[in-house]
């Protein structure tokens, strides 16, 4: 009989960095690894990962780091988890290629880690636990999910994914396998919640053949589709039915893409010999006479949206827009670059660029509908469900789903960030112990320098600017030589500069002066004074408190 504990250190709550742990009798097997883009007032922070402290302080029991897909929100956090844990990672052939593709990008010798390419019908044994694999539908091939099978049943990780029929076996769920866990005893499921919340039956992606179908039959020139490259399934959709339709097709990304990167160099994408177009064998001239073909721009985040407008300005891939081109834009906007979508799709227009929108309406999600998590539910017959990844409102969702479901409320357990959950024997512990965890800031390749004071800090300089005095000290004859002088950046009032010059530099001259009365002063007792005085002052008069840096040269 076991003692088992469950917790996410990162996911609940919030929009990527999942991180899931399942400890059984001590033994810790990490549930992906994740992270996090910045929310936009972490200025200079490139991504987001968890606090893994408690991670580190259980290093000895680590069995393994288990990822089910090569997404970034549960992948990315990989390199910074391996060089401080130096766990196995285990994952399928795609992933651990995308795990290694990263480890490159930071220049690290992948012969160095532990990176374990797994077959999903295998079975892994540590003791008296087994893990297991079954295949799921997602937007990535060969997505996975984990089962941590114990005496008292099995604890079964099932995020991203959800159950359309796709023919491509690269992307087919293992439903014989959810079954067979569902005869076995399930403890507790975890399963993902991001799209919990939607209403109406979620089809598979026919509304979206049906509609770029229309798109191949009134243009026969050329077609640019923009895409997502983590939605690798839908861009083989496009792939497929350009080819049916006689299209040639490209594929275009930019240099050193990831996904990419793997996909072209592992065959994941298939574009059949006869249909296939090569850019580099064309001169420009020729690629704009081209008709009857398929360039799909593919790229992260903003990225689609960039490389368009690059080629409405000539400056990417050698291919300028034409009038006669069509565009459509298969990339609804991730949170956090609506701006730059919106801003890009203007700049299309005003080239008089002839695209069309693919919304989310056509392009069906790639995550769990209500009824999906039903059917998983029904086949796995959890004892507990632990709803993971999303936001608070969309984990309250699927407690709503699964009360509809006429689970006991009571068997869905809603959990924070660090909170654990505890099973004795397969019983509930009733009181939840927590842990601290929380964020690490990543800045350009750097670890956790990044700490909530420095934030504040680039807050306070983003918005409220900055105001340097500069002064030189005469440190024998105890004087000020020659002026002080004062500049801003980004800091906004309704003074002249004169005014405001006047101001400041008389309140540090007086400062500065009261300080060479005093028999011991040090500058640095100077600087925070002044610092502290400007910062009162400009308040008073501007409601604002930009960073104040005081510059003084001894001589
Ligand atoms: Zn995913």
């Amino acid at each position: 009989m076991s003692n088992i504990k469950i917790m996410a250190l990162g996911g609940l709550g919030e929009n990527g960095k999942n991180l899931t742990v399942v400890e059984v009798n001590k033994k810790i097997f990490i549930l992906d690894a994740g992270m996090r883009y910045p929310d936009i007032d972490m200025y200079g922070v490139d991504l987001v990962i968890p606090n893994i402290d408690y991670l580190i302080q259980n290093k000895q029991n680590i069995q393994g780091i288990f990822i089910s897909h090569g997404h970034d929100e549960n992948v990315g956090a990989i390199p910074y988890l391996l060089k401080q844990l130096h766990a196995k990672v285990y994952a399928t052939h795609f992933t651990i290629s995308i795990i290694e593709s990263m480890l490159a990008e930071h220049h690290l010798n992948i012969k160095d880690y532990k990176l374990y390419r797994i077959n999903p019908s295998r079975v892994m044994n540590f003791g008296d636990v087994e893990v297991s694999f079954f295949n799921t539908t997602h937007s990535l091939p060969e997505s996975i999910g984990i089962s941590i099978n114990t005496k008292d049943g099995c604890i079964v990780y099932c995020t991203d994914f959800n159950f359309s029929s796709v023919n491509d076996n690269k992307y087919q769920t293992s439903f014989d396998k959810i079954t067979d866990l569902g005869k076995k005893k399930v403890l507790a499921v975890l399963s993902e919640s991001v799209n919990s919340g939607v209403t109406g039956r979620i089809t598979n992606d026919t509304l979206l053949e049906h509609h770029y179908n229309n798109i191949l039959l009134h243009n026969k020139k050329r077609i640019f589709v923009a895409a997502y490259v983590s939605d690798l399934i839908r861009i083989q959709k496009i792939i497929d039915l350009s080819a049916l339709s006689g299209r040639k097709v490209c594929v275009l990304s930019k240099k050193n893409e990831r996904i990419f990167k793997v996909a072209t160099s592992y065959n994941y994408l298939n574009i059949p010999s006869d249909n296939l177009l090569n850019v580099e064998d064309y001169t420009k001239e020729e690629l704009e006479e081209l008709e009857n073909v398929v360039f799909i721009i593919a790229g992260t985040r903003n990225e689609p949206y960039s490389l368009l407008v690059k080629m409405a300005l000539d400056e990417a891939f050698n291919l300028k827009f034409k009038n006669d081109d069509k565009v459509v834009l298969m990339c609804p906007p991730a949170p956090g670059i609506e701006k730059h979508a919106n801003d890009s799709i203007n700049i299309l227009s005003e080239y008089d660029i002839n695209f069309t929108i693919f919304d989310r309406d056509i392009l069906r999600s790639q995550h769990a509908s209500p009824e999906d998590l039903k059917l998983l539910y029904t086949m796995l017959k959890p004892k507990y469900i632990i709803p993971i990844k999303g936001e608070y409102r969309q984990m309250y969702d699927q407690f709503l789903v699964a009360k509809s479901a006429n689970f006991d409320k009571s068997k869905v357990l809603l959990l924070d960030n660090g909170e654990i959950v505890t099973f004795e024997d397969g019983v509930l512990v009733a009181e939840n112990e927590i842990i601290s965890t929380g964020d690490v800031f990543i800045d350009g390749t750097s670890i956790g320098v990044v700490d909530s004071d420095v934030i504040k800090e680039r807050t306070l300089l983003a918005e409220e600017g900055v105001i340097f005095i500069y002064g030189v000290i005469d440190m024998r004859l105890r004087q000020i030589s020659g002026e002080l002088t004062v500049k801003t950046r980004g800091f906004t009032h309704s003074f002249s500069y004169d005014e405001l010059s006047t101001i400041i530099t008389g309140l540090a001259e007086k400062l500065i002066n009261n300080y060479f009365k005093k028999k011991t002063w040090s500058l640095d007792a100077v600087k925070v004074g002044i610092i502290e005085e400007t910062q009162k002052l400009i308040f008073r008069f501007t409601k604002h408190r930009p960073i104040i840096v005081p510059i003084l040269i001894e001589i």
